[in-house]
């Protein structure tokens, strides 16, 4: 063997183990890294507390019987109540006419559709009482005073400032066959029509047979009320007085 091949013998061998001893190395060093888990699982490691994760905030989803309530400005001149807890002091509207009787000017169309609507069922509409001022409700209150004594006076004739009728937005409406305003008025032609159609045109029962502890007015069925479509439509439907309306919005 010349010497030339014996050197490069000796330097393959010495790189063989050169090589030999990195991949054990190597292999060491990979064993470690496989057992390293192994050796963490042992030791439990602390659970991170888990930060909560803030809940939104809830919108106010309304419930209940009345969640569907129209979306109205309750404080509006439509749902103006006057009543002997609510006094409206000496409110006077602006005024328009229809049929010798005065309204909230802000009606008469409305008024005006209603009458019409009914008498094209071959109704006899009489508007027997609109708009009366303070003044009016003062005079005939002081009448029923002088004759019977104040406590019984308030429970024939509203006080003034606490009738309905000085708002503006409500009219006393009789046959013209049939004028009495008492509860026997709900067996005609035109009060059936008129209770079942009054919302369509904005208007209401204002008080309602069984109603009375919550108005503390008798039964009324020629008594209507302006309150607008979607009042009206809401109050009818769900058989509502306007005091137990007013008060959902409160
Ligand atoms: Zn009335």
């Amino acid at each position: 063997m010349s010497k030339k091949k014996t050197a490069g013998i000796v330097i393959l061998l010495v790189l063989l183990a050169c090589l030999g001893l990195v991949s054990a190395k190597n292999a060491k060093a990979q064993r470690a890294l496989l057992e390293k888990p192994a050796q963490t699982s042992q030791t439990p490691s602390p659970t991170p507390e888990t930060t909560p994760t803030p809940e939104p905030t809830p919108s106010p989803t309304p419930t209940g019987p009345y969640a569907d309530k129209p979306d109205i400005d309750i404080t509006s001149w439509e749902y103006l109540l006057a009543n002997a807890k609510n006094p409206i002091g000496d409110y006077a509207p602006e005024l328009g006419t229809l049929e010798g009787q005065k309204f909230d000017k802000r009606i008469i169309d409305a008024m005006t559709d209603f009458v019409a609507a009914a008498r094209a069922q071959g109704l006899s509409v009489c508007l027997s009482s609109g708009y009366r001022s303070y003044d009016e409700q003062n005079y005939l209150y002081q009448r029923k005073v002088a004759q019977y004594g104040e406590a019984s006076a308030a429970k024939i004739v509203a006080p003034p400032g606490t009738s309905e009728h000085q708002t503006g937005l409500a009219c006393d409406i009789t046959d013209k066959y049939y004028e009495f305003k008492d509860s026997s008025l709900e067996n005609t032609a035109l009060y059936q029509w008129m209770s079942q159609h009054c919302q369509e045109y904005g208007f209401i029962v204002r008080y309602p047979k069984d109603k009375e502890d919550v108005t503390g007015i008798v039964y009324e069925p020629w008594h209507f009320r302006y309150v607008g479509t979607d009042a009206a439509k809401y109050i009818m439907e769900k058989g509502l007085c306007l005091e137990e309306f007013v008060a959902l919005y409160k």
